[in-house]
């Protein structure tokens, strides 16, 4: 096992991935920049460097900062987290080249399933169900393309191959608007990813985004540990995932995710990773693979019992993998609020200091942050500031409890959207579960007078 691990990340993951360290007692190097220098993970970490100022480009993007980092600190291996450089095939590279461990998967892999084509086209062959559309990406010839999407049936999507985010994507109605559509965003994508290729895929309208986590080793090892339920999404971002998801067949998701530990099998794949899918009217249609570990990991440990970050640590240092399929046993219910300081109905950003930090406890209750009261939230990375994540044996015990969680929890000095997950934790059609990936935008549209928690109401 490792004596030194170099986390090549911040805020809450970065807190995560070093209590894995500790409890399995390795050393930490935490990495960091000026704007990051106060956090208390920081001075929490057996070793800290600053690697630039404020900036992501100069700090936690640089590759050769990072890497010097490593060198000068003795680690032998660097977790990257989630975001910055974790899906970059190149930086994975280049640690591996200068005799580090990449805590993740091979730089292959990243690479194959960073091109949203060739991952798709890698799926259909492993036997991983994927939505219809395209064979790859779409050639020039334009009375290809139209004949493409009347085999494929409008409404159509047309995605950049090297998309991310949510970025590079649109939507076509109707075969006027299409080869506009598609000339644009091949124009977006050339620019924004370097990439030209697109691909069409048919516009699912109401689906839900269901998940399934994976562990694999370097022995060709692959396990799948259940499913996550992410559609609670607004500009699709995440705000609430839980696992497992309600009222899909037991049957089906044990068929997909057996198919999704396959496909590790035959890509090689090592490490720990996501199949994202879209569920439609009892069917499941492959979007994409994250090869890295997820903000929404914590509601898998839950109802597992297995700790994905000391897995991932596992596996990259060449053991085998611990579990086989059958000790992959689901018991009761997890689900996760990301809080984020924002505005909870404008979205706004709402960074600076935090006066006053109460965060809940009690049974089932897991609070994943590297904020406390004091510590000021940076304006120039993403909002997130921790997660809580509540457990229950069944889903209404874990709803009552992060009910009773987001009661208990005081943020103060900032803004934060907890008011807006005090609202879903009570919201009649959450309460039913399986809403699609449109409810919440739905709901913030239609009520724009949701605010009737009056805590917030004071403010107002
Ligand atoms: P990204 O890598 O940018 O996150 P994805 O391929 O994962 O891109 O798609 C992001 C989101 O776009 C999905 O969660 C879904 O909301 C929407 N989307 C993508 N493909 C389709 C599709 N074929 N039909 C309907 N919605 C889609």
């Amino acid at each position: 096992m490792f004596e030194k691990i170099l986390i090549a990340n911040r805020g809450e993951i970065a807190l995560r991935i070093q209590r894995a360290c500790r409890e399995m007692g390795i050393k930490t190097v935490v990495v960091h920049s000026e704007a990051d220098r106060e956090a208390k993970y920081v001075k929490l970490a057996d070793e800290s460097v600053c690697i630039g100022p404020a900036a992501s480009a100069q700090s936690y993007l640089s590759m050769p900062a990072i890497i010097s980092a490593a060198e000068v600190t003795d680690a032998e291996a660097i977790h990257p987290g989630y975001g910055f450089l974790s899906e970059n095939a190149d930086f994975a590279e280049r640690v591996e080249k200068s005799g580090f461990v990449f805590i993740g998967p091979r730089s292959e892999s990243i690479r194959l399933m960073g091109d949203k084509v060739s991952a798709k086209q890698a799926m259909i062959k492993a036997g991983v169900p994927c939505v219809p559309g395209s064979e790859g990406a779409l050639p020039d010839d334009p009375k290809a393309i139209i004949q493409t999407a009347r085999k494929v049936g409008y409404p159509v999507i047309i995605k950049a191959a090297g998309g991310g985010g949510g970025r590079g994507m649109r939507v076509v109605h109707t075969e006027a608007a299409l080869l506009n559509a598609v000339t644009m965003t091949k124009t977006e994508a050339g620019a924004a990813f370097g990439n030209p290729e697109v691909y069409m895929e048919k516009f699912l309208e109401n689906p839900r985004h269901v998940e399934i986590q994976i562990l694999a080793d370097e022995f060709k090892n692959a396990i799948w540990l259940g499913e996550r339920d992410c559609s609670m999404q607004r500009r699709h971002q995440k705000v609430i995932e839980e696992a497992p998801a309600v009222g899909i067949p037991r049957k089906l998701i044990e068929k997909i995710g057996d198919r999704c530990a396959e496909a590790c099998r035959k890509i090689g794949y090592r490490g720990a990773g996501t199949f994202e899918f879209l569920y439609e009217a009892g069917e499941f249609y492959f979007i994409e693979m994250n090869t890295r570990i997820q903000v929404e990991h914590p509601v898998t440990e839950m109802v597992t019992g297995v700790d994905l970050v000391q897995e991932q640590i596992r596996v990259a240092a060449g053991e085998k993998l611990r579990y086989r399929q059958r000790d992959i046993v689901l018991k009761g219910h997890a689900i996760e609020c990301r809080i984020n300081a924002e505005d909870p109905f404008k979205f706004t950003p709402s960074p600076g200091r935090i006066l006053s930090w109460h965060a809940p406890g009690g049974p089932g209750i897991r609070v994943d942050s590297h904020a406390y009261a004091g510590y000021y939230v940076p304006p120039h990375y993403d909002s997130m500031i921790g997660k809580v994540i509540a457990y229950g044996a069944t889903r209404e015990q874990a709803i009552k409890r992060m009910q009773i969680a987001l009661s208990e929890m005081v943020v103060e000095g900032i803004m934060t959207n907890i008011p807006l997950h005090r609202e879903l934790m009570v919201d009649a059609r959450f309460g039913e579960g399986g809403t699609n990936i449109h409810y919440l935008e739905h709901k913030l549209a239609d009520k724009p007078d949701l605010v009737h928690d009056p805590k917030l109401a004071s403010k107002k």
